[in-house]
């Protein structure tokens, strides 16, 4: 069965379908606004209840069009009202990568629907026309009018911003992890890396960013597909240099070159390079390959490249300091949305 109401968070019209597996969840779609999402029972009723300013309700619907298809429940509730507004350039970017989403060839005119307001996390029409206006005047889209419609076109300087903003994924809340996947590290993975990641801010119920490490094997020469497309997908990266690994270079390297955020530790003893040492503290200096070249056994540091960048650095008695740290960087550099 489905009713024709108003949608909880906009007010403006949508219809509600009751579940087929007859769950108590009814299936929302607000075309206008805030498209297609699902919301338990009980979530309904505690919305209807609770008087949302239209800041929250344009934030909810803005992150329900970033969000298709979620399901509401009371536990999200909280954290729905409390979501922050994104800044003036990340709502223009987002208006621009929805007309880039329904742009079917470039050059192609989009109808300017209400459905902009939501996509730009407006209050109102006033908002989301000066937020076009700007991109108006940066040239990156132009608006024409055909009796009855008003259309959107994205142009050149508006492809050459896309190319740029395209992979910063601002609604994204995953956080690569690249580090060295050595036994020795995974204490500082779960108990430092993973639970500064994982914050969860006063009065939220669950953490903004979820991390992710994959476990990559040194014997596979190719960086895998699956990394590849996780550090695409990830709001930022957090890359530890312990160990001088290569693979840890690469994925770092190709974050920084996507536009990624990327938060550099190390453990205290790989910072600088190091002459090996022998169980009884006397220096290494020799060793030999099969064909009896002498093989340089140094023990290096963070590399040239990275070394002038700022850097958490930590120790394996101070994990909790480093947990600290970490998280308190990861607030102060990732701009929330
Ligand atoms: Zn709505």
């Amino acid at each position: 069965m489905s009713i024709k109401d108003k949608c909880p968070i906009c007010q403006s019209d949508m219809t509600l379908t009751s579940d087929r597996n007859g769950r108590d969840v009814y299936h929302i779609d607000c075309k206008h606004r805030c498209g297609e999402y699902s919301i338990t029972r009980n979530a309904l009723i505690n919305l209807q209840n609770t008087s949302i300013s239209t800041r929250q309700s344009a934030n909810i619907s803005g992150w329900l069009c970033d969000n298709q298809g979620y399901e509401i429940d009371c536990k999200i509730i909280d954290s729905l009202t409390q979501l922050p507004s994104p800044s003036f350039h990340e709502k223009s970017d987002k208006i621009l990568l929805y007309l880039e989403k329904r742009t079917p060839f470039a050059g192609a005119r989009v109808n300017k629907t209400h459905k902009f307001i939501s996509v730009g996390w407006c209050v109102n029409y006033e908002e989301l026309k000066e937020i076009t206006n700007y991109l108006k005047d940066t040239q990156r889209i132009i608006e024409e009018s055909a009796t009855p419609n008003t259309f959107f076109k994205i142009i050149p300087q508006g492809w050459d911003h896309l190319e740029k903003i395209k992979f910063r994924n601002f609604s994204s809340r995953q956080c690569f992890v690249a580090m060295w996947f050595a036994p020795e590290m995974e204490k500082v993975y779960s108990s430092a890396i993973k639970p500064a990641i994982e914050f969860v801010e006063e009065g939220l119920t669950r953490p903004r960013f979820e991390a992710l490490k994959i476990n990559n094997f040194e014997h596979i020469n190719d960086i895998n597909d699956e990394i590849i497309g996780q550090i695409r997908r990830s709001r930022f990266m957090v890359c530890d240099l312990t160990g001088h690994r290569g693979g840890v270079y690469f994925e770092a390297g190709f974050a920084y070159g996507l536009g990624i955020d990327v938060i550099y530790t190390c453990r205290k003893d790989w910072t600088h390079d190091e002459i090996l040492k022998d169980k009884t503290g006397n220096s290494v200096k020799k060793l030999f390959d099969s064909n009896s070249n002498i093989i340089k056994i140094k023990k290096e540091g963070v590399h040239f490249d990275l070394a002038h960048r700022n850097r958490i650095e930590w120790t394996y008695d101070e994990l909790p300091e480093f947990k600290e740290r970490l998280e308190k960087r990861i607030k102060s550099v990732i701009k929330i949305n």
